[in-house]
């Protein structure tokens, strides 16, 4: 029997086998997990985990051995400049919600870990008020407080000036998106950011091109781990709302839950297909 064929066979026969040797080669081998917050607080929705919900998530990565590396370093080990620790996970906070400064940077600060805050410029030092957002607005940080988050290690991306889907935008408006948000960035941090996250994940090929123009890379939201083969214009993130439960947590890292994942990333493809047949 030809070796492809026996590979066919292995999968029909044994799926349960195959996943959890596709899982621990994945926690093992050359794939990262870029992990997706927002606010950390105790609000309804996804993007909402409360504060000791979020303390345990970072006990659970320190105790599986985990640490916090830089979305710099991650672009340097994507062009393959570096090679990481085997555990090396990034986490990320979209939005510039205020609650980072009072719970997420003294957890991150405590393990000596970074994390990369994306900003919608435009809205730092009030409140939310974008389509979709929480039904009690949440407040961003302010500019001041950016400026000190800085200072003590935390990296900031664009999460673009407005926060509106960049899909529907024309050529003009979306390069001041693009570009108003990276400028306002560097003016106030003397720093020009790396990274953009586009705000409800959406793009297509000419946002992400635009995108490509002005930063190094872009996140998205495919519940995928990062390997050094992904588009770095629309690199894959964890949601972590999904792992609220720490053994749950704790099993992912430890190769153990990929059913779970597997079963998350269908039901969200089954979910995309239906929005899109319905033109939505
Ligand atoms: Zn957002």
């Amino acid at each position: 029997m030809r070796l492809l064929d026996r590979w066919r066979v292995l999968c029909r026969q044994n799926p349960p086998i195959i996943l959890w040797l596709c899982s621990v080669m994945s926690v093992v081998t050359d794939r990262i997990n870029v992990l997706t917050y927002h606010a950390i607080a105790d609000g309804p929705g996804p993007t909402n985990i409360p504060a000791d919900t979020f303390r345990g998530q970072m006990l659970v990565l320190r105790e599986c051995g985990y640490t916090a590396i830089s979305l710099a370093e991650f672009a340097a080990w994507h062009a393959g400049e570096v090679n990481l620790a085997p555990r090396s996970v990034v986490i990320t906070f979209d939005d510039g919600f205020a609650s980072f400064a009072k719970h997420a940077f003294p957890e991150l600060a405590a393990n000596n870990w970074t994390a990369t805050v994306f900003l919608p410029v435009a809205y730092l030092g009030t409140e939310e008020s974008w389509l979709g957002a929480d039904p009690v607005p949440r407040r961003l940080l302010t500019w001041d407080q950016v400026a000190e988050l800085a200072s003590a290690g935390i990296d900031f991306g664009s999460h673009s000036r407005t926060h509106r889907d960049l899909r529907r935008l024309g050529t003009d408006e979306l390069r001041l998106e693009l570009a108003g948000s990276r400028d306002e960035i560097e003016h106030r941090l003397k720093k020009t950011p790396l990274s953009f996250a586009p705000p409800y994940g959406r793009t297509n090929r000419h946002v992400r091109e635009a995108i490509g123009e002005l930063y190094r890379m872009s996140v998205g939201t495919r519940l995928q781990r990062a390997g050094r083969t992904c588009n770095l214009l629309d690199v894959p993130r964890i949601e972590m709302h999904y792992f609220r439960d720490l053994r749950r947590w704790r099993a992912y890292l430890e190769g153990r839950a990929e059913w779970f994942f597997l079963a998350r990333r269908s039901l969200r493809g089954i979910r995309a297909l239906a929005a899109s047949a319905v033109g939505a």
